[in-house]
């Protein structure tokens, strides 16, 4: 499988590094939302955040609350987002899970989220009905 991450694992495609360990690696995003935009991936492959082992999950996160930080300060950011894009049309682009740790600034011109302008009369409920069966059944 050609895999851009698994050849970043593998050192067949350099990256800049900035953290790695026995399971996972961060290394720069090469098309910044903003400088310092840091990825984190385990050298595992797996597709996306829905496919990962929840152990696998809980240690990135908790090493995510490790580099965070330390991101910001190097870039001196206020703000930081963390996010999965899970699948294509969210704009998952490679398929080995990775978080996005991007550095944010005030004005910095990237409004994430376009929302709707809202539910119609009785659409909340039933929509949040909809997802709490889906949920009983997991
Ligand atoms: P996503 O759209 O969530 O799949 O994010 C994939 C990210 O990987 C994008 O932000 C790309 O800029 C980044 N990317 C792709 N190839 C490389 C690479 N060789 N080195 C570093 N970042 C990469
Ligand atoms: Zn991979």
């Amino acid at each position: 499988m050609d895999c851009v991450f698994c050849n970043i694992v593998s050192w067949k495609t350099p990256s800049q590094r900035v953290y790695e360990d026995d399971s996972f690696i961060a290394f720069l995003d090469i098309n910044p939302v903003n400088f310092g935009h840091t990825l984190i991936i385990p050298r595992e492959h797996y597709a996306n955040f829905t496919e990962t082992p929840n152990e696998v999950l809980c240690d990135m996160t908790v090493l995510a609350k490790k580099i965070a930080p330390a991101v910001l300060e190097a870039m001196s950011a206020p703000a930081y987002n963390v996010t999965f894009n899970v699948g294509t049309e969210a704009g998952q682009a490679v398929h080995h899970v990775h978080m996005h740790i991007i550095p944010r600034y005030a004005d910095d011109g990237h409004k994430l989220w376009h929302g709707r302008s809202g539910y119609a009369e009785g659409e909340m409920g039933s929509t949040a009905k909809k997802i709490k069966e889906k949920i009983r059944n997991k």
